[in-house]
């Protein structure tokens, strides 16, 4: 008989680590048994809890369902193939086998994973911002980079636009204007006077967004002045308490009756700017692009560096002075933004 060849450390952690990837597949799980699911077919996920998904399929009937572990995450707005359950009496009845690939993904920093996906196949971003306590467009700036990073169209959405007068409207657009001159879209609402809301609707329409921004700007008033069956918690008393939408991470997808979806969680909302490498904030302030590679020097800080063509372009009032204030800020915070344990 043959002598056993012997194994090389490598490959004998290969053979234990072969052997419980097995052994996992073989346990007992709450995965279902093939006769007691149907075929095979096309689907989307609408809500997501804990280690299940509801998925919709193209009728409209929505499946509670598990997960193959073989598949990765799974996130709200993820299209997928998943096997519907034969037993309506149980809750959760079927199984997801698939994710289809995702057109775009948010996500968020993780402890263990580096980063986590939250919500998938989104088409826009909307920024909401208010004028209460006051309009920070430093803020605006560093969702802007944020959404440009994740190849998201953004959207500037400003709500309370009721409590300025004629006059600080006039102010408040004109320091807005800024970012129209770069292709942005600026959406204007009140959820007291309902102004806007039809403007809002037509740029949702046929569309997937996510509602972004600070707590109590009115992330939730303006989804139930949308949506009214959605029922979203209003006021701040929630986010002290515990008690409100922030006891949950579940995610869900809600439908506007014109047409397009908006995928709403904390995890979602939470979207914000983290640590990126400096080529990368720069070039995630569009306007900038077009000048890059330009400068004298190759590591051009674009700050006071002799030959620098963005500088020279906001001295020409090509850029914004106020963005290009903005972009040295974001640039100065940038080590501060990375969660500790995150290398990059
Ligand atoms: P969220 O934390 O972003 O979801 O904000 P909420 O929707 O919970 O709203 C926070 C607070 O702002 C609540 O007291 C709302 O009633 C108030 N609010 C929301 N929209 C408006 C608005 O258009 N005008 C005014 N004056 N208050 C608003």
């Amino acid at each position: 008989m043959a002598k056993k060849p012997k194994l090389t450390l490598q490959q004998k952690r290969q053979v234990s680590s072969n052997r419980t990837r097995r052994m996992a597949s073989k346990r007992p799980t709450s995965e279902l048994d093939d006769n007691q699911l149907g075929e095979q077919q096309a689907g989307k996920v609408i809500g997501r809890f804990g280690k299940h998904a509801d998925v919709e399929d193209q009728l409209g009937v929505v499946h509670r369902c598990h997960m193959r572990r073989t598949i990765g995450s799974v996130v709200c707005g993820d299209n997928v193939l998943f096997r519907p359950g034969k037993d309506l009496t149980l809750n959760v009845a079927g199984v997801i086998v698939a994710v289809e690939d995702r057109k775009s993904v948010l996500t968020r920093p993780d402890y263990y994973d580096g980063v986590k996906p939250v919500a998938a196949n989104i088409d826009q971003i909307i920024i909401v911002s208010s004028v209460i306590p006051s309009l920070s467009l430093n803020l605006i700036d560093r969702y802007l980079v944020a959404s440009e990073d994740v190849e998201i169209t953004p959207v500037i959405l400003l709500n309370k636009v009721e409590l300025l007068s004629d006059e600080e409207f006039k102010d408040v657009d004109k320091q807005l204007d800024i970012y129209r001159k770069i292709g942005y879209q600026i959406v204007y609402t009140s959820c007291k006077t309902l102004t806007g809301l039809e403007q809002l609707s037509s740029c949702l329409k046929d569309k997937t967004s996510v509602f972004v921004g600070q707590s109590g700007v009115g992330k939730s008033s303006l989804i139930n002045a949308l949506l009214p069956d959605a029922n979203e918690t209003i006021g701040d008393i929630s986010d002290i308490s515990g008690l409100g939408q922030h006891t949950t991470t579940s995610a869900k997808l809600l439908r506007f009756e014109l047409g397009g979806e908006l995928i709403d969680s904390p995890g979602v909302r939470e979207f914000a700017l983290w640590h990126l490498p400096i080529d990368r904030l720069t070039y995630n302030f569009k306007e900038f692009r077009d000048y890059l590679g330009g400068c004298k020097f190759r590591d051009c800080k674009h700050g006071n560096d002799p030959g620098c063509i963005i500088r020279k372009a906001v001295e020409d009032g090509e850029i914004s002075a106020q963005r290009f204030d903005n972009y040295h800020k974001i640039l100065s915070n940038m080590d501060e933004l990375r969660p500790a344990h995150i290398k990059v």
